[in-house]
């Protein structure tokens, strides 16, 4: 196999030239600028191992080893060293609030927040009208309280850490009464049963899966008993013959026996969904009104905002919730208030929420605007894929996500993409899939009935403009 006689390779290897002056050279210079010297000389001596390790074994091109191929090597391999991991994708998948890409996106408000307290220190737990110290959630329970109409408020990492830092602060060694038909599973590590047990409470299932009754609950309270409780079902709904007790009937029977009700919305929005055409989900504040003591709820979902998790509710308990050990291992950090404050605030203005929320635009983005985009974005689609597919635009339906049921779609447009030649085409579909997917910025969509679908509710005009462009070779070479 090999065509290089040990004479040769010794005169080869003679003349690979020393890694000093490799590394002393003007192109290197770049590279070390860019990169520090040290990752560039590891570079450096990889390289020149990979092309030892092949000039032995006898590849016919391991003569071409000259500077400006060294250096092509080096930088490729530097460059790719320190891609960022986690990048920014093209959520066309039709699912809005998509945990795995993140949930919520937020406005700029939110983002000029999280830039001055990345870069300049702030008043995260300092009273600047006494000069001792404070208490981070200072800086946001008022506005909690006031866009809720809870007595009180706190904030910790997200929904999850909500609900187990109230049981554990207010259950532990307790009973908690939740209905069979509430005992539900969001996504994979979040369980009721789970976190009861986590937080060191004890769990009294009561009714059944399709039918509880306030009776049911009535039975179980005994001397052990701390909360009644309730679970948003959110990802999955029971049809047919079934019966919730709600909580405005639950809380007087809590309340007469000394005891209180906790509720985790899940989701939880601020303001009434369906006076811009969503789905109806109860507002935190009609759920304090209705005689919940505790409700926690995500800051990533419909709310708009950071991941984080918020409790509110009666002043007392709250207050022992912020005693407990675990807040302080579930609190936020600076970045995850300073997002949340503005997001809150534009909650003052529900007249404008639907423009400046981006989270509530895109859920109410109108089909015909969608429509638009994917007009304008196909022909770059079909020129950059090839005549073996052929791009539609066509209606479909996008998801909430995020808890919010499966079965609430919203009428969409977005680009559906068959093979030419009318055959299913399974492997070249899962090819063209994976080929978007390993664009510089990927661009994710679904496969599902014999077709990659693209939906473009979530492609807001600046990303229609950067996914053309990157569609679009030629556009790409004269930006560069
Ligand atoms: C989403 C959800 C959670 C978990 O919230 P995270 O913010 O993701 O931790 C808990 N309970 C319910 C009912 C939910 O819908």
């Amino acid at each position: 196999m090999s065509d290089v006689s040990g004479s040769e390779l010794r005169a080869l290897m003679a003349r690979v030239p020393s890694v000093e002056k490799i590394m002393a050279s003007a192109q290197f210079a770049t590279l070390v600028n860019d990169y520090g010297r040290t990752q560039v000389l590891n570079a450096v001596r990889d390289a020149l191992d990979a092309w030892r390790v092949s000039a032995q074994s006898g590849d016919a091109s391991v003569s071409a080893l000259d500077n400006a191929r060294l250096h092509a090597t080096v930088e490729t391999a530097l460059h790719k060293r320190n891609e960022s991991r986690l990048r920014s994708v093209f959520n066309l998948t039709g699912t809005v609030l998509h945990t795995n890409l993140g949930r919520a996106l937020l406005p700029d408000e939110a983002v000029r927040a999280v830039m001055s307290a990345l870069t300049q220190p702030a008043n995260l737990e300092f009273d600047l009208a006494t000069g001792k110290r404070g208490d981070r959630d200072d800086l946001i329970d008022d506005l909690i309280c006031e866009l809720t109409g809870a007595e009180a408020a706190t904030v910790v990492n997200n929904n999850a850490a909500a609900v187990l830092l109230t049981l554990s602060a207010l259950a532990a060694k307790k009973e908690v009464v939740v209905s069979r038909g509430e005992l539900v599973e969001i996504g994979g590590a979040f369980r009721i049963p789970d976190i009861m047990s986590r937080a060191g409470a004890k769990l009294r299932e009561v009714g059944t899966t399709n039918r509880t009754h306030l009776k049911d609950y009535d039975e179980a309270i005994n001397a052990r008993t701390a909360l009644l409780m309730k679970v948003h079902a959110s990802n999955y709904a029971i049809n047919g013959f079934t019966k919730e007790v709600r909580i405005d009937e639950i809380a007087p029977l809590a309340h007469s026996r000394g005891l209180a009700v906790a509720v985790d919305l899940g989701s939880g929005t601020l303001v009434d969904l369906s006076q811009w055409g969503l789905p109806r989900e109860p507002t935190v504040r009609e759920t304090v009104e209705a005689g919940a003591d505790v409700v926690t709820f995500s800051g990533d979902k419909l709310l708009g905002g950071p991941q984080a998790g918020l409790i509110v509710g009666r002043r007392d308990l709250i207050a022992k919730i912020k005693k407990h050990p675990l807040k302080r291992a579930l609190r936020v950090g600076k970045l995850t208030l300073a997002a949340l404050e503005p997001v809150l605030r534009l909650y003052r203005a529900p007249e404008q929420l639907a423009a400046r929320l981006t989270t509530l635009r895109l859920l109410i983005r109108s089909a015909d605007d969608i429509h638009g985009a994917a007009q304008r974005v196909q022909p770059a689609l079909q020129l950059a894929i090839g005549t073996r597919y052929v791009v539609a635009v066509e209606p479909m339906f996008s998801q909430i996500g995020s808890g919010a049921l499966p079965v609430d779609v919203l009428p969409s447009y977005g680009l559906v993409i068959r093979m030419a030649d009318g055959k299913r085409g399974g492997r070249y579909l899962f090819a063209l899939e994976k080929q978007l997917r390993e664009m510089a910025r990927p661009v994710l969509g679904r496969i599902a009935d014999d077709a990659l679908r693209l939906d473009l509710r979530c492609l807001e005009a600046a990303d229609e403009a950067q996914l053309i462009a990157q569609l679009t070779p030629q556009a790409k070479d004269n930006s560069a």
